[in-house]
C-alpha cells in the first residue's frame, strides 16, 4: 500500500497516451487512490494567433468538443468517472500544476520519449511538468508507436 491518495493523469490523446494510463491505472488501483484525469487544449491563438488575422472561435469550439468526446471514450476504459476528467485550455505545465494543487493530487503521471539520449530524456512537457511540481512526478517512458 503506498501512500498516495489522489493520482493525476495527464494525457495528450496520442496513440501513446494508453501507455502512460496503464501504469497510472493500475498504481491507482494498487495503492486504493482515486484517479483523474486531464487533457490541455492549446488555444490555437497561441500558436498562430500574432501571424493569421482570423477569428478561431468556431475551430477551437469544435476541437474542444472532440477533446471531450475523446477523452470520456479514453475514461470510460479505465472505470475514471465524469467528475474526475479535467479538460482545460491553456498551457500543459501551467494547468497540470493547478489542477494538481486543486485536487491536493500527491501524484502526477506523464509520458516521456527516451529516443535521443540522456539529454532529451524527458519530452518537454514532462520536463515542464516536473519543474515546479507540488507534488510527486512519475514519467513514464513512452515507446514510439
Ligand atoms: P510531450 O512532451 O509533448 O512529448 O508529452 C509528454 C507527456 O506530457 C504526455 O505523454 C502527456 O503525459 C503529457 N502531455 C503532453 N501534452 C499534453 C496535453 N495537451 N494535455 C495533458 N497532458 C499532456
Amino acid at each position: 500500500m503506498s501512500d498516495f491518495k489522489t493520482v493525476l493523469l495527464a494525457i495528450d490523446l496520442s496513440e501513446e497516451a494508453v501507455q502512460v494510463a496503464n501504469k497510472a491505472h493500475s498504481l491507482a488501483k494498487n495503492s486504493g487512490a482515486s484517479l483523474h484525469v486531464i487533457h490541455v487544449i492549446e488555444p490555437l491563438s497561441f500558436a498562430y494567433g500574432g501571424d493569421i488575422p482570423m477569428d478561431f472561435s468556431g475551430i477551437q469550439d469544435e476541437i474542444q468538443k472532440q477533446a471531450k468526446s475523446q477523452l470520456s471514450t479514453f475514461s470510460a476504459k479505465y472505470d475514471i468517472s465524469a467528475d474526475c476528467q479535467h479538460i482545460v485550455i491553456g498551457r500543459p505545465e501551467t494547468e497540470i500544476h493547478a489542477v494538481a494543487e486543486e485536487l491536493n493530487a500527491d501524484l502526477v503521471v506523464v509520458g516521456s520519449h527516451g529516443r535521443h539520449g540522456l539529454a532529451l530524456l524527458l519530452g518537454s512537457t514532462a520536463n515542464g511538468v516536473l519543474h515546479g511540481a507540488g507534488c510527486d512526478v512519475l514519467a513514464v517512458r513512452v515507446e514510439d508507436n
